[in-house]
């Protein structure tokens, strides 16, 4: 559940008042997707907004609103500097205990069969790009 709505941590950026907004919940459950910044009367880009934010809390090591989205967001983030893409398989190894595997696979199989879980992380060719973009955004890798 959204603790502080994205209108408002708008509004608190705006004030300058980051550090709430920076631990909230919510930054971490932004996936991006850009709706709200193509509806926006006033044209805030409130998706770039919710990605500085989680570059920012990560970098200033303020109380993390959701740990567990944000351990998933920074190996991520590890996976397609590194390769290009998401290697699945990698990052939720790092974010799954053995056991809690084990649980999932009969889901994994599954996956597996139709190509869509690979067990060696695929990579494009111009890795070195992607590596340049992410230096210039400043995102953690
Ligand atoms: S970019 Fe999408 S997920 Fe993120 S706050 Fe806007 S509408 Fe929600």
């Amino acid at each position: 559940m959204a603790d502080i709505l994205p209108h408002r941590i708008v509004r608190l950026v705006q004030l300058g008042l980051t550090r709430e907004p920076m631990s909230s919940e919510h930054i971490w459950y932004c996936t991006g997707c850009g709706t709200c910044t193509t509806r926006c009367p006033n044209e805030v880009p409130v998706a770039e907004l919710m990605d500085r934010l989680k570059a920012d809390a990560l970098q200033e090591l303020v109380p993390l609103g959701d740990v567990k989205i944000a351990e998933f967001h920074v190996l991520f983030n590890k996976s397609v500097c590194k390769y290009g893409r998401q290697h699945e398989l990698g990052t939720l190894r790092k974010l799954k205990s053995p056991r809690e595997m084990l649980g999932q696979i009969k889901l994994g199989l599954k996956l597996f069969r139709r190509g869509k879980l690979r067990l060696r992380p695929t990579k494009i060719k111009d890795r070195k790009a992607v590596r340049e973009m992410f230096r210039r955004a400043g995102v953690s890798k």
